[in-house]
């Protein structure tokens, strides 16, 4: 998709954050994240990468009572992602693809929107190409990430009866 075209579409739906803080304080809504962003926030927070992300919890069963788990989420406390303190997202520069994006994505070509109070609200030409922009950059970085995810699969061999995770780094036995 042309970023104008993207551009036009967010400008035509409208988007103003209220900052309600509802899509960092939900505890069912997951942040999905690639082993960059993990080791990106790691090394910005201090914290091991165990201690920030957590196997993605849907998993595919293989038909051997083994199953396969792509990617990781952000660890939630009980009151949502622990990175949001006092109304704010305490790692707000290096925050993850889906929270620079949401309520948009992009799937399968096509701009899908979530449920979010800030839908509808004005959003200028510059901030609807710049948002264009990051859509596009998200698309391509999670497009590399399922390419590598492509790789490690045509040559992983999984153990019979194991739960695993597949990321663009390798396999993981959970
Ligand atoms: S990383 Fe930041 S923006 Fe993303 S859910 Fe957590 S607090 Fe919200």
């Amino acid at each position: 998709m042309e970023r104008n075209d993207l551009a036009r579409q967010l400008r035509d739906i409208g988007f103003s954050c209220t900052r309600c803080g509802e899509c960092c304080n939900g505890t069912d809504n997951l942040v999905m994240v690639s082993p960059e962003e993990i080791e990106q926030l790691a090394g910005e927070t201090g914290r091991a990468a165990d201690a920030l992300a957590e196997p993605y919890p849907e998993c595919i069963g293989i038909g051997d009572g083994g199953s396969i788990t792509f990617e990781w989420s952000l660890r939630k406390g009980e009151s949502g992602c622990s990175f949001f303190s006092e109304g704010l997202c305490t790692v707000y520069a290096s925050r993850p693809w889906i929270c620079r994006t949401y309520p948009f994505m992009l799937e399968s070509g096509r701009l899908q929107v979530s449920a979010c109070p800030g839908i509808g609200g004005d959003i200028s030409a510059h901030e609807a190409w710049e948002l264009a922009g990051l859509l596009l950059e998200r698309r391509r970085a999670e497009q590399q990430e399922e390419e590598r995810v492509r790789r490690v699969l045509a040559t992983a061999r999984i153990p019979p009866g194991c739960r695993v995770l597949v990321d663009g780094r390798g396999v993981k036995v959970l």
